[in-house]
């Protein structure tokens, strides 16, 4: 449902940025290759250009006539590679004309101008050929993929140190309770810092947004009616907490009495149950809201699986699945049916077999298990025992 609603949403506009500036927004422009790549027949190893019919009878002797480092002009690398001769050449370098394959160092020895090639090579060993990754404008990277170090790589090899990139929307974090306070104050005995604030921030910013973070609103409706009233004035309003069943919990409440349109108020998931998903109209302009649940694991675990997607459109990127993967767990563990769980996990073992274990926590509110974390195990709803041994999936942080 969220994934739909997304994929109505406009992107925000695109402007040109710094390359070293645009780590994890998203591209607002194809990244085209502005030449072959590589330019030229590239060699991937230090050795012999050679034509590789000199070499089918071995040991081979031929005569090396030069040699051609990588970045060497086309002066000083333009041999022609006739029958018995060899150029040595280095990785990187232009393979000549002539040479069809490339004998690697560690299979010739060397006496004056004589290489003795002690192993054959197929037609084209050791070479990339010209144009082979890329042809001239091809697109390299499609716009809508997030900047990341692979794309900065790119955008770097096609000679772009400014590339198009869509702003980061600015994403209103509305932390609510009379028990939870601004992080620079020192918390009474009853009260408890704003966290939730910061670990969505951290989570805005990952995904391409702009957290901006109002003073915390209090249990009471008309301060929390002008809080959120401010908030949806951002492109994207996150609420967390007071959207339980408890007599406090006035978030429903109050943006009911905005004639919000609600679109879910729960999803059968532990943590992050009660779940509130929907949009406010005001005058010309539609902004979308969550109501996370106030726990700290609750609200780390609903942003992901539901307002990650929203603000990922808003941010111009192309959507992406959740990053799931699969492991063996490590210690048994019963749950109870009829919900999926995600549940804090550390995700270790070796590249033979990734494991799993699960991390004791004393539920939603359990902070420091999170913090021991890397992923959740993502337990289904029709399952309650699991044996150690077992494959079971999890979701990254
Ligand atoms: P609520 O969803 O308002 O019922 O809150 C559920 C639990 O999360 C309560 O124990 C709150 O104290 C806690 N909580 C709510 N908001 C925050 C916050 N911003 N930072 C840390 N804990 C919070
Ligand atoms: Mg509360």
């Amino acid at each position: 449902m969220v994934e739909d609603y997304a994929a109505t949403l406009p992107a925000s506009a695109a402007e040109m940025a710094s390359l070293l500036d645009t780590c994890g927004l998203a591209l607002a422009e194809d990244l085209c290759a502005d030449r072959d790549f590589p330019p030229f027949a590239r060699s991937t190893r230090d050795g012999f250009a050679v034509r590789a019919g000199d070499v089918s009878h071995l040991p081979a002797r031929l005569r090396s006539i030069g040699e051609i480092k990588a970045g060497a002009a086309p002066e000083q690398s333009g041999f022609i590679v006739n029958r018995g001769e060899a150029v040595e050449i280095m990785t990187g370098a232009p393979v000549p004309e002539g040479a069809n394959a490339v004998v690697m160092v560690e299979h010739t020895d060397r006496n004056g101008d004589v290489v003795i090639v002690k192993r054959a090579v197929a037609v084209g060993e050791n070479i990339v050929a010209a144009a082979s990754e890329a042809r001239c404008g091809d697109v390299m990277v499609a716009r809508g993929t997030r900047v990341n170090h692979v794309v900065a790589a790119v955008a770097a090899a096609i000679g772009r140190p400014e590339i198009a990139v869509h702003r980061r929307p600015r994403v209103a974090i509305l932390a609510t309770g009379d028990e939870v306070i601004d992080i620079n104050l020192r918390p009474g005995p009853n009260e408890i810092r704003n966290s939730n604030s910061y670990s969505l921030a951290a989570q805005v910013q990952t995904a391409g947004g702009e957290a901006v973070i109002p003073p915390v609103a209090p249990d009471e409706a008309d301060e929390l009616a002008l809080l959120l009233r401010k908030g949806l004035e951002a492109d994207l309003l996150l609420i967390t907490g007071g959207v339980s069943m408890g007599k406090y919990d006035l978030v429903e409440q109050v943006l009911a009495s905005f004639a919000a349109k609600v679109f879910f108020t729960g999803a059968r998931i532990q943590p992050g149950r009660p779940v509130v998903f929907g949009e406010v109209t005001s005058g010309k302009a539609t902004t979308p809201f969550f109501g996370l649940p106030g726990n700290p694991v609750s609200t780390m675990v609903t942003f992901q699986l539901f307002a990650r997607p929203v603000l990922d459109a808003l941010a111009g990127a192309t959507p992406q699945p959740l990053p799931f993967a699969q492991a063996t767990l490590k210690s048994e563990f019963t749950t109870g049916k009829g919900l999926t769980r995600f549940l804090p996990a550390r995700l270790g073992g070796t590249h033979q077999r990734p494991e799993v274990e699960m991390i004791r926590w004393q539920g939603s509110g359990d902070l420091m298990a999170a913090a021991r974390g890397n992923c959740y195990i993502v337990v289904p709803p029709d399952r309650e025992r699991f044996a150690a041994g077992e494959a079971i999936t999890v979701l990254m942080m």
